[in-house]
């Protein structure tokens, strides 16, 4: 039986973290993740390229049952403190929109960045392992793998969440906070694409590839970036945003045209270009398609120089709070991440220790934190991990 003085339950963003940490601080730390590859989401985030923070990390971008528990990691582990480590590394980056960091190379180089720092700390890692049974010992935990058995002082869990199973994500970590009593949150595919009933679907699937400038809102979020017409329904960031407050059966509303005043305009085509239909008016401002489909939603034939003050009203309605109801989500298939997780009333926020079980850590996304699309969920996975790492 081999003994470590921590050992980390998955090789993501999180989990090596808090390796490196706590190697640093002379532990004799093992990570252990079934994948064959540490850090395969690291990989393939941020379109290859990996959003590996976001400069403007505040609280209000992260949903947890308790908005104040992700404060002190986050306060403590800035992302200027993951920038210094980056540019240590020589990695050139930019910053895309909204404060979003992304590589301007590749995102294997963040996973190299991570396993090298490993390497440093003297944290060793293993791959292909499975995990079989996890249990307390009077001094620590005893972890049954496929390569054996494992004794360590602490266990850090950072198995993740639920999304893309196909990359190897499991409810693991959800299952192991149940087995040692801690409460474990609704979880729910977040940062996901939406979809519409058939009716709506012929409607949206012909624009598919066309993004449009939007504002978009849910349960009284609002969120203004690009929306993308898909052959499923809706995707782009601005309603993967939304998704993470949607629930089933509530509306979503969109606002085509958020720069532009709509009646304003309108009035004014009805002076100048009287004899256009409202379809041609709205292509001078909207791809073509999306005027047409649009125009047929809002339902109002005729030339635009007969329509009322009132008819102007309720186009502009139709184009500001174009109201949709989604049917529901892709899921975990294609969801970015899990919202809900390990209820954060059971850990301690400045060690995300459990507070009924020493020893046992939970860290990064399977943790009740949940970021918005832009690097917050790395600047969690990255926080957690370190503020286990000071301590565990
Ligand atoms: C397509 C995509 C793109 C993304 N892009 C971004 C982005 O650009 N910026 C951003 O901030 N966030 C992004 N995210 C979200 C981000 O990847 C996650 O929030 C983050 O990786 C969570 O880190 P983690 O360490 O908690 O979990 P993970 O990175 O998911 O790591 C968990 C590890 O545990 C292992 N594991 C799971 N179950 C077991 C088990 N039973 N036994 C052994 N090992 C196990 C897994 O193999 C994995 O290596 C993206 C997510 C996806 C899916």
């Amino acid at each position: 039986m081999r003994n470590y003085d921590v050992l980390i339950l998955g090789a993501g963003a999180a989990g090596m973290m808090a390796a490196i940490e706590a190697g640093k601080r002379g532990r004799r730390v093992l990570v252990l993740d079934h994948a064959k590859a540490p850090g395969e989401k690291i990989r393939i985030s941020g379109g290859g390229r990996c959003n590996f923070t976001n400069i403007n990390t505040k609280p209000d971008r992260f949903i947890s049952g308790n908005p104040k528990f992700p404060l002190s990691a986050l306060s403590r582990y800035t992302p200027h403190k993951f920038i210094e480590l980056v540019r240590a590394y020589g990695i050139a980056f930019h910053e895309k929109t909204l404060g979003q960091l992304f590589c301007d190379g590749s995102s294997a180089q963040i996973v190299n960045l991570l396993t090298s720092e490993m390497g440093k700390a003297g944290a060793e890692l293993e791959l292909g392992t499975t995990i079989e049974a996890v249990e307390k010992t009077a001094d620590g935990f005893r972890v049954t793998t496929s390569a054996g058995e494992l004794t360590a002082a602490s266990l850090v869990v950072a198995t993740g969440g639920k999304s893309i199973p196909k990359m190897g994500a499991t409810a693991f970590g959800y299952k192991l906070a149940e087995q040692f009593g801690l409460a474990v949150t609704e979880t729910r595919p977040a940062l996901v694409p939406l979809t519409f009933e058939p009716r709506m679907l012929e409607k949206l699937a012909p624009l598919s590839g066309i993004a449009v400038d939007s504002t978009v809102a849910a349960n009284g979020k609002t969120f203004r970036e690009a929306m993308l017409f898909t052959h499923r329904g809706l995707s782009g960031p601005s309603i993967l945003q939304v998704s993470s407050y949607w629930r089933e059966g509530d509306p979503i509303i969109v606002d085509l045209l958020p720069d532009v005043d709509v009646a304003g305009g309108l009035r004014q085509a009805r002076q100048n270009t009287p004899k256009s239909a409202l379809q041609t008016v709205l292509a001078e401002v909207l791809p073509k398609r999306v005027a047409q489909m649009i125009a047929e939603e809002i339902a109002l034939p005729g030339m635009i120089g007969d329509f009322s003050d009132k008819k102007i009203a309720a186009a502009t309605e139709g184009l500001t709070r174009w109201t949709l109801k989604p049917t529901g989500s892709e899921g975990y298939r294609t969801a970015e991440v899990t919202l809900g997780g390990v209820d954060t009333r059971g850990l301690n926020s400045t060690t995300m220790e459990a507070r009924a079980v020493p020893g046992l850590y939970f860290i990064g996304e399977v943790v009740d934190v949940t970021g918005w699309l832009g690097g917050y969920n790395f600047q969690w996975a990255w926080a957690s991990g370190w503020a286990a790492g000071q301590v565990a």
